[in-house]
C-alpha cells in the first residue's frame, strides 16, 4: 500500500437489501465529480485509468484546439520545428506540445510531454510548483544537505 489513490469505493445500501452493493467510482481531478469507472479511459499499456473524466477530456481538447487555432492565426506564430528545445528541460530530441494557462487560456510555450505533464500534475500553476520547490529546499535543509540550484 502506501500509495495514495484517488479511487474511492462507494457502498450503497439498497433498501431491503442486506448485501451492500459496491460501486467503484473515481473523482475527476478537473470537474471534481465522483463518476463511475467507465467515465475514465485507460491509456494503452497503462495500469491506471485517467484522472480526468471523458466529459472533461472532450471539452478540454476542444478548448485547447480553439486556443491553438487562434494563436496560429496571429502573424509570426508558427509551430516549432523538430529539434527545437523544450522551454523547461532544454531537450531537443522531443516532440513539443502547445502549453497554455488553463485559467487565462493564454499560450505559455512549447514543452515536451514530460515537462507538460509534470507541470499539470503539480497543479498547473506557480503556486503548485513553488510548493514543490519549497518542499525540496526544506527537505534538503532538514537533512543538512546543500541546496543545489
Ligand atoms: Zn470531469
Ligand atoms: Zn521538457
Amino acid at each position: 500500500m502506501g500509495k495514495i489513490t484517488k479511487q474511492v469505493l462507494i457502498v450503497n445500501y439498497l433498501i431491503n437489501d442486506d448485501e451492500p452493493t459496491v460501486v467503484k467510482q473515481k473523482k475527476c481531478i478537473h470537474c471534481k465529480q465522483l463518476r463511475d469507472m467507465d467515465y475514465f479511459e485507460k491509456k494503452k499499456h497503462e495500469r491506471n485509468h485517467r484522472n480526468v473524466c471523458k466529459i472533461c477530456r472532450k471539452s478540454n481538447l476542444r478548448k485547447l484546439n480553439r486556443i491553438k487555432k487562434a494563436w496560429l492565426q496571429i502573424p509570426g506564430n508558427i509551430l516549432p520545428v523538430l529539434g527545437t528545445a523544450c522551454e523547461v528541460c532544454g531537450r531537443t530530441d522531443k516532440k513539443l506540445y502547445f502549453d497554455h494557462d488553463h485559467s487565462t487560456e493564454k499560450f505559455r510555450g512549447f514543452l515536451c510531454r514530460t515537462c507538460n505533464t509534470a507541470i499539470g500534475q503539480l497543479g498547473d500553476d506557480v503556486a503548485g510548483i513553488m510548493s514543490a520547490l519549497g518542499y525540496l529546499i526544506h527537505a534538503a535543509k532538514r537533512n543538512g544537505d546543500a541546496v543545489v540550484v
